[in-house]
């Protein structure tokens, strides 16, 4: 008899339970959500004439093994006819733009944008690529995102391409994320092969493997770069829902916040607003912040280092046009900014119904 209690009914949270439900080893599981609704942050409006507004994620990526494992649990959850997939020969992938002093840049793709110097950008891409493997490796075991591109490609496409690409997809800041635990796969490279551009080509050693579905493997055939569902992200979290409380072995317990764990003496005791819940183990899928109330005292410097992860607020703006009204060739996915560009002029990810 073993019992988890899953915190935070976030995807996460519900990823988590739908693993453990299908294992033998686990008897029940207790899904513990704060807020009335599962999901988080994927939450999706939809309105009567079709049209979805998304008020976090819209676009998941399908490569690698979390990719897989991701499209293998949508195939099972029977979301598969749902999928809205983005190729890499599709405009969406190929039009992404960075704002640079006031202006517009469309960022070079393909093997021609790559050779030439295109604006913002000062030389060709290949050449920095190229001049890259004669770059010696770093002594430090970790590094920032900037100091890591900085010294390995050159400090303007850190300043720009890099800088844009941190903000849009952590909305954090490259001078302070680590490399090693957000882009592990170019601190490999380094490490591996002495260089990004030889481990982009020869490849930088074992990667975690999961293997492809039906409909991870379409995802392969097709080449795409992205996915996202017909009827708003949210579907996945309603999904995942309906089918753990199909399983007969997961409770679902929406507004119920939890205030305190505390070790006991076999597992853990969870309090609630209005009780207390015991399990064998514990899984958390809460935020920084939110986990670090709740632990015990004695879990410093567990909780200090929780508290230190600075957050910012992120808008998502979705604009509508009706009809079809603007040209194929203005379609983007995304414009992004770096840094020192006033942000309340592009900031965060543009969508809409392009
Ligand atoms: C604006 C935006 C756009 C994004 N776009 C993309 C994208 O396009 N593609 C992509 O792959 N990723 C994207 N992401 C990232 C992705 O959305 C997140 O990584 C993911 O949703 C995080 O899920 P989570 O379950 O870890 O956390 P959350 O979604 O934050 O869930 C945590 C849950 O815990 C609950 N909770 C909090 N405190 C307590 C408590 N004390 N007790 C019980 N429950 C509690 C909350 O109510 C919440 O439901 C985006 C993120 C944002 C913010």
């Amino acid at each position: 008899m073993t019992t988890i209690a899953v915190l935070g009914g976030g995807i996460g949270g519900l990823a988590a339970s739908y693993y453990l439900c299908k294992s033998p080893q686990v008897t029940k599981v207790i899904v513990l959500e704060s807020s009335s609704r599962f999901g988080g942050w994927l939450w999706s409006t939809r309105r009567s004439d079709g049209a979805v507004f998304e008020h976090g994620p819209r676009g998941i990526r399908p490569a690698g093994a979390v990719g897989h494992n991701t499209l293998n649990m949508v195939d099972d959850l029977g979301l598969g006819e749902d999928i809205l997939p983005v190729s890499y020969s599709h405009v969406a992938s190929k039009n992404r733009y960075v704002y640079v002093n006031k202006q517009l840049h469309r960022m070079p793709s393909g093997l021609s944008g790559l050779l030439r110097t295109v604006p913002p950008f000062s030389r060709p891409l290949l050449l920095s690529l190229a001049l890259e493997i004669l770059v010696k490796k770093g002594k430090e075991d970790d590094e920032s995102i900037h100091s890591f591109v900085s010294r390995r490609l050159g400090k303007e496409l850190a300043d720009i391409a890099v800088d844009s690409l941190c903000r849009g997809v952590f909305a954090g800041d490259c001078r302070k994320l680590s490399v090693r635990s957000c882009f592990p796969v170019l601190y490999n490279a380094e490490q591996r092969r002495g260089s990004l551009t030889l481990g982009m080509l020869l490849g930088s050693g074992p990667t975690a493997v999961s293997p492809p579905g039906p409909l991870a493997q379409k995802s392969l055939t097709e080449s795409w770069a992205q996915w996202s569902l017909s009827r708003g992200m949210e579907s996945l979290p309603e999904s995942i829902s309906e089918y753990l409380q199909q399983s007969g072995r997961v409770q679902l317990h929406r507004d119920a916040a939890v205030q305190q764990i505390t070790p006991a003496a076999s597992g853990w005791k969870i309090n609630l607003e209005d009780g207390v819940i015991s399990a064998d183990h514990i899984i958390s899928a809460l935020p920084a912040k939110a986990l670090s109330s709740v632990l015990p005292p004695s879990c410093q410097p567990l909780i200090q280092s929780l508290q230190d992860i600075s957050t910012v607020t992120v808008a998502v703006v979705n604009l509508e046009y009706e009809g079809y009204i603007l040209p194929v060739a203005v379609r983007t996915s995304q414009t992004h900014t770096p840094t020192p560009t006033p942000t309340h002029t592009l900031d965060g990810a543009l969508q809409g119904r392009l």
